[in-house]
């Protein structure tokens, strides 16, 4: 029987065709910013992360320190370990990672160690951001690694969930 490779062709195309919808980064840190009001949700600190690959959700996640009783589980660690589990590869090639706040130092160190090419994060972290505000980790010369990173998306809106989270606990 001959196998008819327009039909396969064809079924690519749509495939593409949904996936070529593509979002810009203010979309991918909307859905950041759901994850992070998600958490808020739970009682955990409002951060929320989205690990992109090719234009494509990987791992969707926030904060959750407090409920796994985790020192780690920051919201980009949730995303690297749950993107990395379905790529199969500890490392990240091709990938954006959109936080809403600026990752501290451990991520920092999971971001270089993973690889990520490209970071997009919302608000500055003046209690230990590492992009530029505490420490410079992401661009270190000494590092093997750097990283692309846009600053500023959506940063009103992340810091103002913040703030309002802390006012409520005072
Ligand atoms: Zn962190």
């Amino acid at each position: 029987m001959i196998r008819h490779a327009w039909q396969f062709i064809q079924r690519r195309d749509e495939r593409d065709i949904l996936n070529y919808a593509k979002m810009n980064d203010s979309e991918f840190m909307q859905i950041a910013l759901e994850e992070a009001r998600a958490s808020a949700q739970a009682g955990e600190v409002p951060i929320g992360a989205v690990l992109v690959h090719r234009d494509k959700i990987l791992a969707r996640g926030g904060n959750r320190t407090i409920r796994d009783c985790d020192p780690t589980a920051h919201a980009e660690i949730v995303v690297l370990r749950e993107a990395a589990q379905k790529l199969s590869n500890y490392r990240l090639a091709e990938t954006t990672l959109y936080v809403t706040l600026e990752p501290c130092a451990m991520c920092a160190g999971a971001i270089v160690q993973a690889r990520v090419p490209r970071l997009v994060y919302g608000a500055d972290d003046p209690k230990g951001g590492a992009f530029r505000t505490c420490f410079e980790l992401l661009t270190s010369p000494k590092l093997n690694h750097q990283v692309e990173v846009t600053p500023g998306v959506l940063a009103t809106e992340a810091s103002s969930l913040l703030q309002s989270f802390f006012a409520t606990r005072r």
